[in-house]
């Protein structure tokens, strides 16, 4: 039986009339069962977010600011979509207990967590849904990560007793009750938890674009939509910053296959971006699914005479930096050399320590640092059995100038990612998307 558990994220219910929008696509499919909004998100370039209020509000209540402020406008934004919608719905009594848990110590995350809570409120008296609190059936363990077995279980038996319902995203409870959060954006989270216990033949994550693009949009000029992603794809191109779902809501409906559907709230005939658990026939006719990159990395190259022979010389090179704690991003290597490319912000105050420690523990033949490598990767679960990929970047690259750095492919062979100098970003992603996008 189909059932589908549809997520809304800020802009989606910004206002009143952005509820309606979401109301007529809940309606429209009678297999959108459970629903899971975000706060408020921006009406308009320049506003603000009802979460970001509410951290101001917590930070007003305990460092002395004019919260009453703060507070009144948090106030608004919820009653003006009250009014707006016609709905005969007080939320004073619930204002009244927020403002009254804030003042007793409740914490930062159960004050940002309110922004949800409220939303839903509304949004389910709105559809005549039921409301969930999140906080009775999403749970995380006492040191503060999400518990996803034991919510799993729970849920899966208390969802059998609501055909319809409205949970809220971004929060849960801790064991002594008290509420925490996930990351920001992490109702996108909360739906794919959702999507897990009930089952759901889909899981719906509606925003304010259509999809995942092949590019970013701010280096190439308008872009293709992905119609298709598979989840690893989607791992790959998140880690490089394509980012449109929070990295981790693939977690919960990756495990049991329930494919994700990005979709347009403002454009609800787009057919938006279909993530799937694996594909194996569907070769998306660019051969390549997405270029995503980064900018901001070091890369430290050590050279020594020999280093394949030499037992145990990895390891000094990573003990380094487990030392400092600085995570190695990628590590492309070669006969003799060792390239470790690092985060430059993290590495900076740490660099001369680390150059120390470096050639105290392997006497280096020589070590260079490059500085202000951006890393592209070029993702396609296309290019695993196809031949000349690899050659028709490296020749793109070339005829636009551009020197490549490094070139490290993934074993999975669905990832080619490539080290450009950072003046050189933008081009090199216009010329490969050129390249492979006619
Ligand atoms: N409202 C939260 C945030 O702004 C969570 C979410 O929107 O998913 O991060």
């Amino acid at each position: 039986m189909e059932l589908k558990v549809v997520k809304f994220g800020g802009s989606s219910l910004s206002d009143a009339k952005q509820f309606q929008k979401v109301a007529g696509i809940i309606r429209a499919d009678e297999t959108r069962r459970y629903v899971i909004p975000s706060a408020p998100g921006k009406r308009f370039d320049g506003d603000e977010k009802v979460t970001d209020l509410l951290y101001s509000l917590y930070k007003a209540i305990n460092e002395q600011g004019n919260a009453e402020a703060v507070f009144a406008r948090i106030k608004d934004r919820f009653n003006k979509i009250i009014d707006e919608l016609g709905m005969n719905l007080s939320l004073d009594c619930e204002y009244t207990k927020i403002e009254k848990d804030l003042r007793n110590g409740a914490s930062r995350e159960y004050a940002a967590s309110r922004g949800e809570y409220l939303n839903g409120i509304i949004l389910s008296a709105y559809l005549g849904f039921t409301f969930i609190d999140a906080a009775t059936c999403i749970f995380f363990d006492a040191e503060g990560n999400f518990d996803a077995e034991t919510t799993n279980q729970y849920l899966k038996q208390l969802l059998k007793a609501y055909p319809k319902a409205v949970i809220p995203g971004f929060y849960g409870s801790l064991p002594d009750g008290s509420i925490t959060t996930f990351s920001r954006g992490g109702s996108d989270i909360t739906g794919s938890i959702v999507a897990r216990a009930s089952a759901a033949t889909l899981y719906e994550n509606w925003t304010d674009v259509s999809g995942f693009l092949m590019a970013d949009p701010r280096c190439v000029e308008n872009p293709r939509r992905i119609e298709l992603i598979t989840y690893k794809e989607l791992r790959e191109l998140s880690y490089m910053g394509a980012s449109v779902l929070h990295d981790e809501a693939v977690f919960p409906v990756r495990y049991v296959g329930i494919p994700i559907n990005i979709r347009n709230t403002n454009r609800p005939d787009d057919p938006g971006t279909l993530i799937v658990p694996g594909t194996e026939d569907e070769i998306p006719d660019t051969i390549i699914t997405g270029i995503a990159g980064k900018s901001g990395f070091v890369s430290i190259t050590v050279e020594k005479d020999q280093m394949n022979k030499r037992y145990g010389f990895g390891r000094r090179i990573f003990e380094v930096f487990e030392k400092y704690k600085l995570a190695i991003e990628h590590l492309p290597s070669g006969i003799d050399t060792m390239s470790i490319l690092v985060n430059a912000n993290s590495f900076k105050p740490l660099r001369a320590s680390i150059i120390a420690d470096i050639y105290r523990a392997t006497d280096p033949d020589s070590l260079v640092i490059d500085e202000h490598i951006s890393l592209i990767a070029v993702v396609g679960r296309g290019m695993v059995r196809n031949k000349g990929i690899a050659a028709r970047i490296f020749r793109a690259l070339a005829d636009a100038n551009i020197n490549i750095k490094m070139i490290d492919q993934g074993s999975s062979e669905l990832n080619i990612i490539i080290g450009v100098e950072e003046k050189d970003f933008n081009l090199a992603i216009r010329s490969i998307y050129a390249e492979f996008v006619k």
